[in-house]
């Protein structure tokens, strides 16, 4: 069977470049013609070209013409190689695996509820055993894995694929993640912020057409958005693009870990619910939620105080998402994170607050904005850093 590592580790030059790029975005995900186009930058021609040189070398398949979706999807032939994706989050890790010919959604997934905050050095056994397990499930190996993504609730910056310093705890300022994890695959691994990997997988995985502004808000212990612009990533100079969770929401309200006050994560990060109902409930000897998956799960129950703190949650995020949409007026905004698990009941009051602050031009009309939750979720932040992977190899 033919390696994918031959073809992602031969260095490229002139018209051999787009070839690679093509193929690259091919594993990312097999797509028509059309949307090659939009997502390589490439022109008709060239991708047709392209397509028609790569098949004929054996790299690529055309799907028959006929009915159904599947008509003139370009794919790629068999061949070994494995793509990797891992989200490390304050309470768990991620990793996903999956053959570079397969379609995007047939993935190995194994999660684990152990995170950041017991410090990166004491994850990585972890991440590795997570990562070797759903490599296993490919039935291929370690040695096939060509390309790593790793995904962290935290600024990264551009530059330099490190923390953006000052960088908050539990990190630390000479932490090095993928680093370590590269030394272990053997392969190179590229980092980047979880919110931004989720706008990455939100944009190019849920959709059959293009949408080419995306926002995904992931919300669980903090808040953070990824932006994506057509086909960039909107880091900012030194990564702190979308930081919206510091945003200040109310100027005299309760200290934040970064030094700011009244910061949005201050008001609807993880802690922040839990000590509202906890609040609630003093006095009484009623057992309180410990995780916010219990106070989502016991809101979808029916108890009414976990109801209200998620729709209050709701109603905040709303307020600061409309001051966005103002700014950039996105066209989808997608919420991930445990906390978006409310659905409607984060969802519908989120909608009102930005129907009532943002521009009705930006938020009005449904085929020009749409405010949704994430059907990717808990994988959105994985397949992301999966895709970013993949993609990092088309540039070496
Ligand atoms: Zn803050």
């Amino acid at each position: 069977m033919r390696e994918a590592r031959e073809l992602l580790d031969r260095p490229v030059q002139g018209r051999e470049v787009n070839l690679k790029r093509l193929v690259v975005e091919i594993m990312v995900k097999s797509d028509r013609q059309s949307q090659l186009v939009r997502r390589t930058g490439l022109s008709g021609a060239q991708v047709s070209q392209s397509v028609q040189e790569l098949v004929k070398d054996g790299v690529l398949e055309v799907d028959a013409p006929g009915s159904g979706r599947a008509r003139g999807r370009v794919r790629l032939s068999r061949m070994r190689g494995v793509a990797v994706g891992v989200d490390v989050g304050f309470n768990h890790i991620s990793a996903v695996a999956r053959p570079v010919g397969d379609p995007h959604d047939r993935i190995a997934v194994r999660r684990e509820g152990s995170g950041a905050n017991i410090g990166f050095r004491r994850l990585l056994p972890s991440v590795l055993r997570l990562v070797r397990e759903a490599v296993e499930e490919t039935n291929q190996g370690m040695a096939d894995v060509v390309s790593a993504g790793l995904a962290v609730p935290r600024m990264v910056d551009p530059r330099t694929g490190r923390f953006t310093t000052p960088v908050l705890p539990p990190w630390e300022t000479d932490d090095d993640p993928a680093g370590e994890l590269a030394a272990e695959l053997g392969t190179p691994v590229v980092m980047d912020n979880d919110a931004n990997l989720g706008a990455l997988a939100e944009q190019t995985y849920t959709s059959e057409e293009a949408v080419e502004h995306v926002v995904y808000v992931k919300a669980s212990t903090g808040v953070g958005i990824g932006i994506v612009v057509g086909s960039n990533l909107v880091r900012g100079r030194r990564g702190a693009a979308g930081e919206i969770g510091h945003l200040t929401i109310d100027p005299n309200g309760e200290m934040c870990l970064c030094g700011g006050r009244g910061c949005l994560d201050t008001l609807v990060g993880s802690e922040s619910l839990l000590a509202k109902v906890k609040q609630s409930q003093r006095g009484t000897a009623r057992d309180v939620p410990n995780t916010l998956a219990e106070l989502v799960l016991r809101a979808h129950n029916g108890d009414a105080v976990c109801v209200r703190v998620l729709n209050d949650a709701g109603r905040v995020l709303g307020f600061a998402l409309a001051q966005l949409c103002n700014l950039i007026n996105p066209h989808r905004i997608v919420l991930g994170g445990e906390l978006a698990d409310a659905r409607a009941l984060l969802l519908e009051p989120c909608r009102q607050e930005l129907d009532r602050y943002a521009l009705a031009g930006a938020v009005a009309r449904a085929e020009d904005f749409d405010l949704r939750t994430s059907t990717l979720s808990p994988l959105a932040e994985a397949q992301g850093a999966l895709i970013l992977g993949l993609r990092s190899r088309s540039s070496k």
